[in-house]
């Protein structure tokens, strides 16, 4: 994946962490998978792709499964995309 528009994969802090830690049981469990997103420098592109993909399993981007489905529910994914979208421009 050489393809800019997946550079960020390779800046994550999640590298070299086990997998399982970013896909928790429940949203109980996904504590440690936000504590590393939070201070993760690609947390956003990481977001938006899990958006645009409708990833629906893990934590990406410091967010769960069920808190995307939130986010599309309340209309925040689609106002984060366009975003993403004006800032890619
Ligand atoms: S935001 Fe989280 S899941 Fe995404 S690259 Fe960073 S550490 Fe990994």
């Amino acid at each position: 994946m050489d393809d800019d528009r997946f550079r960020w994969q390779g800046e994550g802090v999640c590298r070299g962490v086990e997998p399982e830690v970013f896909f928790p049981v429940s949203d109980d469990d996904a504590w440690r998978a936000k504590e590393l997103c939070n201070r993760c420098a690609v947390r956003n592109p990481c977001l938006v792709f899990s958006l645009q993909n409708r990833e629906r399993y893990g934590v990406w981007g410091g967010v769960t499964e069920k808190e995307r489905v939130e986010m599309f529910r309340r209309g925040l994914a689609q106002r984060a995309l366009e975003e993403a979208l004006q800032r890619a421009g």
